[in-house]
């Protein structure tokens, strides 16, 4: 079967709004370290697989092995009335690596499902309903996640039991406080936080969700320090942090475990999912012990932390630790963003380079002004594609290029990528402003 049959199939029995990546999206039938091939038999660097599914990287034998050796045993799940000594054991290191106090656990199977989790927790806890998001913020697609999103494209429905009030501060670029210093931005930012409080709730907010980088929202990267003085804020109204660390946990960000850690603020929880399982399907949540406990009745689902998930994910964790992705995270997260902002200078299709680690954000806009320029993003995927790089698009008008690639990415496939996409971008400039 060709790809255009499958793509015909799909087309007549997934629905409609599960979009598609390329004008003639690819299967990809395997994968190995940074690559994966498709049914055609054509190799693609995959510099978007990163936080999406393959954290650490594709085939990966000691992950790979862990899940074999729990699928051997027969049980791909008991139920989360036995003991599963893979979710205790993973459960006890992501305590240790959280740097909360006293901290608990909670497994899902999704990012979304964590979020649902830690919302319900500080919902619970602060017998509160009104909660506090980011603008251009994304945490999920079920009722409450959808409800503290603040992206109309992935706003599927409006019918969130929550009440939510949305701040400034995630994403700079477009924000009426762009042109200020840091520490002017950041003032601003606090001072709106108050307002929103003040004027939009009664109070008792129960919790401020934030992703210490926005991902869907285009790799939009606050300055450092921005949480910890909102946090100031949040005190005084007894408020909880909850930091959704769904892309920036596991060392992404390279100088810091988790994204909140720049930010010198300890949140009262982290959610986390895609980038633990490095393709499994797990997520979780893990919070101070009394906010955890503060449910009455067992939640959320079935599956979440099952013996495959947790085994694999416990393995993941391990090699992540062992190799110090995080170390070539900062170093070649450094590299990539020197050679894009060198490139950059040269190229005014180029609004905005930024990010952390292996985590980088490009800001395609009308040359001269800030215009968005969405279709030269889509264009710049494809010609990277066509030569062998699969990159990801993001931002409120989709027009920001998203590079995240596995953490085992090498100093050569750095450097290939880097020229693969500068030299795209260039194409895509020449072609649609010649
Ligand atoms: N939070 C963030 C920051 C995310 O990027 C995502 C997924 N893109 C989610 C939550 C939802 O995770 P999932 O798709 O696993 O439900």
């Amino acid at each position: 079967m060709t790809e255009s049959d499958l793509l015909a199939r799909h087309r007549a029995v997934l629905p409609s709004w599960l979009a598609l990546y390329y004008e003639e999206p690819i299967e990809i039938v395997s994968g190995r370290g940074r690559h994966v091939t498709d049914a055609d038999g054509r190799t693609y660097l995959d510099f978007f697989a990163g936080i999406l599914t393959n954290a650490i990287g594709y085939d990966i034998a000691e992950i790979s092995d862990a899940v074999r050796r729990q699928v051997d045993t027969g049980i791909l799940h008991t139920s989360t009335l036995y003991l599963i000594r893979h979710q205790v054991e993973l459960a006890e290191r992501i305590g240790e690596l959280s740097g909360l106090k006293n901290p608990k656990v909670f497994f899902t199977n999704s990012g979304t499902e964590a979020n649902e989790t830690a919302l319900m927790l500080a919902t619970q806890y602060r017998r509160s309903n009104q909660v506090l998001a980011l603008r251009n913020s994304y945490h999920g697609r079920a009722f409450g996640t959808l409800g503290v999103t603040g992206n109309r494209g992935w706003s599927a429905s409006s019918l969130s039991p929550l009440k939510v009030s949305y701040v400034h501060g995630g994403y700079r670029y477009r924000s009426p406080f762009r042109h200020l210093s840091d520490a002017d931005y950041i003032a601003a930012c606090v001072d709106d936080l108050r307002e929103v409080i003040e004027t939009t709730t009664s109070g008792d907010v129960a919790c401020l969700i934030a992703e210490p980088i926005q991902g869907v929202g285009g790799f939009a990267t606050p300055p450092d320090g921005l949480f910890g003085a909102f946090a100031e804020v949040l005190d005084e109204y007894g408020i909880l942090l909850i930091s959704d660390e769904v892309q920036t946990g596991w060392g992404r960000t390279g100088e810091h475990f988790w994204g909140i850690q720049a930010h010198g603020v300890t949140p009262a929880a982290m959610t986390f999912a895609k980038g633990l399982g490095n393709g499994l399907a797990i997520g979780g949540v893990v919070a101070e012990a009394e906010l955890m406990d503060c449910l009455t009745a067992n939640s959320i689902s079935t599956f979440g932390g099952n013996p495959v998930s947790t085994g694999g994910a416990a393995a993941a964790l391990e090699y992540l630790l062992d190799h110090d992705l995080q170390g070539n995270a900062a170093k070649l997260g450094t590299r990539l963003l020197a050679g894009l902002r060198a490139h950059a200078e040269r190229c005014p299709l180029i609004g905005d380079v930024r990010g952390k680690g292996l985590m980088i954000g490009v800001e395609l806009v009308e040359p001269g002004t800030t215009r968005p320029a969405p279709a030269a993003a889509t264009r710049v995927m494809e010609l990277a594609k066509q030569h062998g790089l699969l990159v990801g698009k993001g931002g409120l008008h989709g027009n920001v290029l998203r590079l995240a690639p596995p953490m085992t990415l090498t100093d050569e496939e750095a450097a290939q990528g880097l020229q693969i996409l500068t030299d795209t971008i260039s194409q895509t400039e020449q072609e649609l402003h010649a």
